[in-house]
């Protein structure tokens, strides 16, 4: 038994800043100081706290150190570990200093943490640590005591909505594919996030994979599935190693295979590898790549829960709508609902980035507002300078301003600003910057990203990169700007898929608040033109 555990966030960011080897001379230090049987070191996913170096937390105190480096072991051990005084220098926490009241602040002060629950609480790699914190509960629960209809009852009442960007109700979809007649029917965890500045479900997987295959199994098991797939970005290798090592120990405990605890229930899951196609998020691309073929979106309908995999009845779910399902279970519909608003409820998980003091992954009540994620969990904008906008839901994300930092986010508020939830990035955006310098950076991912299948956003979003540099170039006119909003509109109506319909929201969104912008550069360039050219 260990009077105390110091937890060390173990993912990409931090092994990039040395935590590995932060964590080898701790374990050393601990040994050399005869306390390794008092203090064990656990390593984690991501805590969520970026761009402060190497994380570590000491159980069960709850005190956070950020920016850890090896010349500092020594003190943390002979002052916290030893002692019971914390280091100052080094200590962390997420609250504004102008806000807290000492130690009484709440950790994680204005987050809610519903999906994140074990994120940075629990080793990843370990289902026993899943299973301490209620993981699989829910899951004996179903088979033990519920039919498939009862779960799939549940999730419609609670109201969720699923997290991958459309919003569409979870349960409704589970619903189709449980009304097909097929022997065989697939559940696919789409964990191909492709957005600059996204990376939510990475960071889950990382965090707490079981969460995601538990959730797996109960829809497997409310929609009378066999098999289940993870479909996994292919640069997301620590989540694929977590996700591969969470289904091997799943297995190994009866969790996955035939006749799950003699319930009748069979049901496993496998992960495939994405290429690295941002179009292979789009849920009939991701089946096509699946499949073998090149990742290009389908003719809906048919929709997936009839036709989807090989032909056969498919969910395709976010992680973050899976990881939230045990949750939704154990703690019943009406707990669900009574998080967030009445027209979206539960949490929405996002990270911030930008402009922003203390970036990271963060979970937030829905109904909450932009003044308060910025000011009170982002800390504020750096250098003191002023918020000039923030992009909601990823790059195809629509534009807030300061005239929306008091609107509390849900699907009815945000919808009627045109804008929405989106994936899960939310941009910060000060001052310094031009918004036409902005929506061409986006522009160009999105001509990158455009898969080719049909002309408008083939060659819609290159004809928008160009009329872009032609304005921040110094060459456009404000014929220009005509054009890139008659253009935009087209592509927005008829784009084959999501990707070409939302790459100019952005852009359209800018053009509604910053116009003077576009207009100031095309005038620029009128300027410096002699008069007798
Ligand atoms: Fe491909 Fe773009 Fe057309 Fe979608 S909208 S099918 S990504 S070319």
């Amino acid at each position: 038994m260990h009077r105390m555990h110091v937890i060390i966030a173990m993912d990409p960011h931090t092994i990039a800043q040395g935590a590995r080897s932060i964590k080898d001379a701790l374990v050393k230090n601990l040994e050399l100081a005869g306390l390794s049987n008092e203090i064990k070191v656990v390593e984690t996913g991501s805590l969520g706290i970026y761009n402060k170096g190497v994380v570590l937390v000491v159980f069960p105190d709850g005190i956070y150190y950020t920016g850890v480096k090896i010349a500092d072991l020594s003190e943390i051990i002979s002052e916290h570990l030893v002692k019971g005084r914390v280091v100052e220098r080094l200590h962390y926490r997420d609250i504004p200093e102008e806000s807290r009241a000492e130690e009484k602040a709440p950790r994680f002060g204005k987050q809610l943490r519903v999906v994140l629950k074990n994120a940075g609480i629990i080793d990843p790699e370990s289902i026993e640590e899943y299973i301490a914190q209620d993981g699989y509960e829910a899951y004996g629960k179903a088979l033990t005591e519920m039919k498939p209809a009862d779960v799939l009852q549940t999730v419609k009442d609670s109201g969720m909505l699923g997290r991958g960007g459309a919003f569409f109700p979870t349960g409704v979809k589970w619903g189709f594919a449980a009304a097909e007649k097929a022997k065989e029917k697939y559940i696919i965890c789409n964990a191909d996030e492709g957005e600059p500045g996204t990376f939510k479900d990475r960071l889950i997987l990382e965090g707490d994979p079981h969460a995601v295959l538990e959730g797996m199994c109960l829809a497997g098991y409310a929609v009378g599935a066999t098999m289940g797939y993870v479909y996994i970005r292919g640069e997301y290798y620590m989540s694929i190693a977590r996700v591969r090592r969470a289904i091997e120990q799943a297995r190994k405990n009866g969790l996955l295979g035939k006749n799950i605890f003699g319930s009748g229930f069979s049901f496993d899951i496998e992960v495939r590898e994405g290429a690295g196609a941002y179009i292979c998020g789009e849920e009939t691309a991701l089946i096509e790549s699946i499949e073998g073929k090149r990742g290009e979106p389908r003719d809906k309908p048919p929709f997936p829960p009839s036709v989807g995999l090989w032909g056969k009845p498919t969910i395709v779910n976010n992680v973050e709508t899976l990881a939230t399902v045990p949750q939704i279970l154990l703690k019943g519909a009406a707990w669900y609902k009574s998080l967030g608003t009445e027209s979206t409820p539960g949490t929405k998980v996002f990270t911030l980035v930008g402009n922003i003091n203390n970036p990271g992954l963060i979970e937030v009540p829905l109904g909450i507002t932009l003044r308060e994620i910025i000011y009170d969990i982002g800390h504020g904008i750096p250098n003191g300078r002023g918020f000039k906008l923030a992009q909601l839901g990823g790059t195809t994300g629509g534009i807030l301003t300061s005239e929306h930092l008091d609107l509390p986010f849900d699907l009815v508020n945000l919808r009627s600003i045109d804008a929405g939830l989106g994936s899960g990035a939310l941009l910060v955006v000060d001052d310094t910057h031009n918004v036409v310098e902005l929506v061409q950076n986006f522009a160009e991912f999105f001509n990158h990203e455009s898969c080719g299948k049909c002309t408008m956003c083939r060659e819609g979003t290159g004809r928008l990169v160009e009329l872009l540099h032609k304005l921040t170039s110094g060459c456009g006119a404000e014929s220009d700007i005509a054009l890139i909003e008659r253009l935009a509109s087209a592509m927005m109506k008829s784009a084959f898929c999501g990707l070409g319909q939302a790459a100019p929201v952005p852009i359209l969104g800018c053009l509604r608040y910053f116009r003077d912008e576009f207009t100031a550069l095309a005038q620029q360039k009128r300027q410096q033109i002699p008069a007798n050219a």
